[in-house]
């Protein structure tokens, strides 16, 4: 099937056949995992497009036309990790350009900019991009990039990419989504108007954790030949069996979606009718203060919840981590199994705690990654770690 006529296609077809050719020299219905470093090359200059492994890789061609085809952009790049993937994006940025961010985001986005990239000179202010507003009123002429994720990683806040979108568009910046959350199953930034939208493909797209990869997808020429000579130039590149087990795990991103999405509504009500539990961050709920948007932009809501407990110490919070048997206690997201995290000590220690509390990621906080299993086990082991 070639790639031209899947446009025309839904996503679950999209999704299972996004890059694959068949391998032109046996017919390998997969692509094989090309581990090779480099070419041989006929005469010098000549050779099949490809010259060197840090610049070109087949396994890795393949993944990328992928990524592109089920974001609904026009060019896709794989990174060895999400961070490596955010990293580009800064470095597409001089000393003195400014960017604006948003206030709640992955921890690891927020130490990147704030303890690598603000001693280059590169300014960085933080805001509640929930509200736009926010947006326009930090914008100066030295804005080059705003960078928002959504859902927010813990708390699940909604921004209006498709709002936002229109203050970059009037103000001349580049606008990058990071999707991890929603993955492309249920959220297509560039179609809202995003420049770029960045992957930890580590998570959804991936799916088994069992890899540390990231991406970048665009529609623009130019910033594509901008990244990719970053990427070849820095070298932040994957390997070809970590393409080869992402490429693997898009085939199957809807169905796994799907459970995500349907144990996730069923998670989110339990924990909400518990009579111990203070407070479920999950924005299908009707009284999500940005449930109107989620419901615009998104096809669904998602396998990740956070919650607090009425007893909002460290110590109770800690009993419940340590107590589920099916839910595993583990950084990441994304993958079948599920699993339960401590942001203020785990994934979000980066941050000052002043910071955090500021947003609301409270030192009880509970993050759940809810997997595929059978929600009737996830709820019973919810239920006895809470009681
Ligand atoms: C995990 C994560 C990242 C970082 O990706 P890595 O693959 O761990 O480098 C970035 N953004 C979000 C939302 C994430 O969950």
């Amino acid at each position: 099937m070639s790639t031209y006529s899947l446009d025309k296609m839904k996503l679950a077809t999209r999704l299972i056949h996004a890059g694959a050719e068949p391998d032109p020299s046996t017919g390998a219905i997969m692509t094989p995992i090309y581990q090779t470093s480099t070419y041989v090359q006929s005469a010098p200059g000549q050779h099949k497009g490809y010259e060197y492994a840090r610049s070109q890789n087949p396994t890795r061609a393949a993944l990328e036309s992928a990524l592109a085809i089920i974001e609904n952009g026009k060019f896709g790049l794989a990174f060895s990790s999400g961070v490596a993937a955010t990293d580009a994006v800064i470095k597409l940025l001089s000393p003195g350009d400014e960017v604006i961010a948003a206030s709640d985001m992955y921890g690891g986005t927020y130490r990147l900019f704030t303890k690598v990239f603000e001693k280059f000179g590169i300014k960085f202010k933080y805001v509640d991009t929930t509200n736009p507003e926010n947006i326009t009123a930090v914008l100066t002429e030295k804005s080059k990039l705003i960078w928002i994720e959504t859902p927010t990683n813990p708390l699940m806040n909604i921004t209006d990419i498709e709002a936002v979108s229109k203050i970059s568009k009037k103000a001349g910046t580049i606008l990058c989504v990071d999707n991890t959350f929603a993955s492309p199953y249920l959220q297509n930034p560039l179609d809202l108007g995003a420049d770029i939208v960045m992957h930890s493909s580590t998570k959804y797209l991936g799916g088994h954790s069992d890899v540390i990869q990231g991406a970048l997808i665009m529609n623009d020429q130019s910033l594509k030949d901008q990244l990719y000579f970053i990427q070849k130039s820095c070298g932040a590149v994957p390997g070809p069996f970590d393409c080869f087990l992402v490429l693997r795990g898009i085939k199957t991103l809807h169905v796994r979606m799907k459970q995500h999405c349907e144990n996730g509504i069923i998670v989110a009500n339990y924990l909400r009718s518990h009579p111990k539990v203070q407070q479920v961050f999950w924005c299908g709920f009707l009284d999500h203060p940005n449930y109107d948007i989620a419901k615009k932009q998104m096809r669904g809501f998602g396998g990740m919840l956070s919650f607090t407990l009425k007893d909002e110490s460290i110590e109770a919070a800690t009993k419940v981590l340590s107590s589920t048997q099916i839910f595993s206690l583990a950084e990441s997201l994304g993958g079948v199994e599920s699993l339960i995290n401590h942001p203020a000590s785990m994934t979000h220690a980066s941050i000052p705690r002043e910071e955090r509390m500021k947003n609301g990621l409270t030192d009880g906080l509970i993050r759940l990654s809810i997997g595929i299993e059978d929600a009737a086990d996830l709820v019973e082991d919810l239920k006895q770690a809470i009681d």
